[in-house]
C-alpha cells in the first residue's frame, strides 16, 4: 500500500469526536484549543522493533503498548491525555499490520478519549513514535522533584509482574495469562493521576524498575529514599519466587507502568479513598528520609542490594 492510503487506512479507523480539535489529519499542522486554565504537558516515546518488542509480536498488542507507554507518563503528570500524534516507520507498506496496529491503538484510545490529531508515515526498520499531549488545571502538574523528607512513598497495582514475564519467556517457560497481560497491555494509571494532580508531592510512573525511578525522584528531590521489600505488592504468580528473585523482578525488573508517587505522612486516609473509588491497589511501600540515594530493607533490616539495575539502553543486559 502506498503512503496516502496507509495514512487513510489510519485516518478513518480513528476519526474525530472532539470540538477542540479545530484540524486534525490532513493538514501540515494540527491546530487544537487549549481550555483556559490549564497547562499544555506533552511526550513522545520510541518503540524499536526487536528492542522495544519483538518484530513478530502481534501488531494488536504494539499498538496498544505504544500508547499505553505514553499514557503512562501522562498520568505520572497528573494530567488528562487529550492528543495524540504517531510517527510509523514501516519496512514495507503492509495494510494488514497497520490495521491490526491501529486495531490496538484506537481500543486504549477511545478509553481514555484521546484523538489521533496527526504523525508521519515513513519507511524504514519497523519503528514507532508516539506523542501524546494532556492537559492539567493550572499549576497542579506533579513532577518528580517535589518529595519531602517524611512522606509516605506509595504505588499502584503490583510489581514485577511484566518482568516475571518476560524472564519466563526468554527462558521458553510457559508464561501464566495474567503476567502476559500485565507485559503486553499495561494499564496505565491515567484516572489514578488526575486524582494526585494537586494532591501528591512526587511522581513517577515505573518503567525502567522502581529502584531506578525511585532513584530519579530521589536525586531529582536531594532526598533518600527508604523501601519495605515485603510491602512490595505482588501478583501471586510471583509467591513461587524465592525471596531474593522475587525482590530482584520487583525493584529493578522493569516494564510496570504503575505509579510511585509521594504523599505527606497524614495522607493515609487520602490513599485509603483513593482505593476504593478507583478500585485500584495502592500500597505504601517506604518512606522519604533527608539524604540521598534509594536504600531497600529486607525483613530483617538488612539493606538488599539488587543483582540488576533499571533498563539502560545503553548498557549491555546480562
Ligand atoms: P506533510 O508532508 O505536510 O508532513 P504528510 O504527507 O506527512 O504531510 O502527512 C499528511 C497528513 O497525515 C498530516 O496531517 C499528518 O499529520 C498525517 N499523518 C501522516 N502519517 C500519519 C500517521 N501515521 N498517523 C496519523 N496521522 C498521520
Ligand atoms: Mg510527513
Amino acid at each position: 500500500m502506498k503512503e496516502f492510503d496507509l495514512i487513510d487506512l489510519v485516518r478513518r479507523a480513528m476519526p474525530v469526536q472532539d470540538s477542540d480539535v479545530l484540524l486534525g489529519i490532513g493538514d501540515d499542522c494540527a491546530q487544537l484549543r487549549i481550555a483556559e486554565g490549564h497547562d499544555l504537558i506533552t511526550t513522545t516515546d520510541t518503540l524499536n522493533a526487536d528492542i522495544h518488542f519483538p518484530a513478530s509480536a502481534p501488531a494488536e498488542a504494539v499498538g496498544f503498548k505504544s500508547l499505553a507507554v505514553s499514557l503512562s507518563d501522562v498520568a505520572s503528570m497528573g494530567a488528562k491525555p487529550r492528543w495524540a500524534l504517531l510517527n510509523l516507520t514501516l519496512p514495507r507498506g503492509d495494510a494488514d499490520w497497520v490495521a491490526e496496529f491501529i486495531r490496538g491503538f484506537s481500543s486504549l484510545a477511545a478509553r481514555h478519549g484521546v484523538c489521533l490529531v496527526g504523525g508521519d508515515t515513513t519507511r524504514g526498520p519497523l519503528s514507532i513514535t508516539v506523542t501524546v499531549l494532556g492537559l492539567v488545571p493550572r499549576g497542579e502538574g506533579l513532577r518528580r522533584s517535589a518529595a519531602l523528607p517524611g512522606d509516605l512513598i506509595a504505588v499502584s497495582g503490583n510489581l514485577g509482574s511484566a518482568a516475571l514475564a518476560l524472564r519466563l519467556a526468554d527462558s521458553g517457560d510457559p508464561v501464566p495469562g495474567s503476567l502476559r497481560q500485565t507485559l503486553e497491555r499495561p494499564e496505565p494509571r491515567v484516572e489514578l493521576g488526575m486524582a494526585l494532580a494537586g494532591r501528591a508531592h512526587a511522581c513517577i510512573d515505573l518503567s525502567d524498575g522502581l529502584l531506578a525511578d525511585l532513584g530519579h525522584v530521589s536525586h531529582c528531590s536531594g532526598c533518600a529514599a527508604e523501601i519495605e521489600l515485603e510491602a512490595l505488592p505482588a501478583a501471586p504468580e510471583l509467591a513461587m519466587l524465592p525471596d531474593r528473585e522475587r525482590w530482584n523482578v520487583q525493584v529493578a525488573g522493569g516494564d510496570d507502568y504503575e505509579l510511585c508517587f509521594t504523599v505527606a505522612a497524614d495522607a493515609k486516609d487520602f490513599l485509603e479513598e483513593l482505593q476504593a473509588d478507583l478500585g485500584l491497589r495502592i500500597t505504601v511501600i517506604g518512606r522519604i528520609a533527608e539524604g540521598a540515594g534509594v536504600c531497600c530493607l529486607a525483613p530483617d533490616g538488612a539493606i538488599f542490594e539488587p543483582d540488576l539495575t533499571g533498563f539502560d539502553h545503553f548498557l549491555a543486559r546480562s
